[in-house]
């Protein structure tokens, strides 16, 4: 008898289920994956909602996972079972113009797993043995599941520049904005301030490290924050 898995299924934000579908047999390149830990991406709640441009109702969510190689296709390279791996979700043609220049994640023909492919919250999944990264030792599954969405904050701070020494304000202290104020500090920003309306994540930018935590929307915000990062 076929293997069954249990899967979410994202009809709407008010018809949220777990369907019941035969277990995926992974190709020759791919893995099948047993999910650890899944993330909630912001995305989610966008598409749950139906307003995420890219993401179709229904569909099967999970991009920020942690998994454990349950088996390995002949042609997936090192992995084997019990490897503990995290995915990067960017699924690309590899032939595009930019895949040859090697910004494959903005593939014109990019899928992204979880999002227009089923995604990681289910029992098991396969995904090209090259879509996934070995989680080191010592790092937990829920830090592993932090690791995906940290990636675009890091990813916009290399694009920024050589941030030593210089001054940085971040808009927004949600994940992103928080993840994004860690990864400029890390990168030798000498002060940052971090907008927010809402007091909670005001304070949690603070406990974070921020230099300064000001409200959205405030007046004469933009003098606030010269300020406080001892600008003009
Ligand atoms: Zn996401
Ligand atoms: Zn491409």
């Amino acid at each position: 008898m076929t293997q069954q898995i249990r899967r979410v299924l994202v009809r709407s934000i008010e018809d949220i289920t777990i369907e019941r579908v035969p277990a995926p047999v992974p190709e020759d390149h791919e893995l099948l994956v047993h999910t650890r830990v899944v993330g909630i991406c912001g995305s989610d709640t966008h598409a749950a909602g139906g307003h995420h441009p890219f993401i179709d109702l229904p569909y099967r969510p999970g991009h920020e996972a942690v998994g454990v190689v349950a088996r390995a296709g002949k042609g997936a390279g090192a992995f084997a079972p019990g490897d503990r791996v995290i995915v990067e979700p960017n699924l690309y043609c590899g032939t595009c113009a930019q895949c040859r220049s090697g910004r494959y994640n903005i593939c014109r023909e990019l899928k992204v797993f979880g999002c227009q492919t089923p995604g990681a919250m289910t029992d098991l999944f396969t995904i090209p043995a090259d879509r996934v990264h070995r989680v080191p030792e010592g790092m937990s599954d829920v830090e592993a599941a932090l690791v995906e969405p940290l990636a675009t904050p890091v990813h916009a701070v290399a694009k920024a520049g050589d941030l030593t020494g210089r001054s940085v304000a971040v808009l927004g202290a949600g994940p992103i904005g928080l993840f994004t104020l860690l990864a400029a500090r890390h990168a030798g920003a000498a002060r940052i301030a971090v907008t927010d309306p809402l007091e909670g994540k005001r304070e949690r930018a603070l406990r974070l490290g921020a230099d300064a935590a000001l409200p959205a929307g405030a007046p004469a915000l933009v003098a606030r924050a010269r300020a406080a990062l001892g600008g003009p």
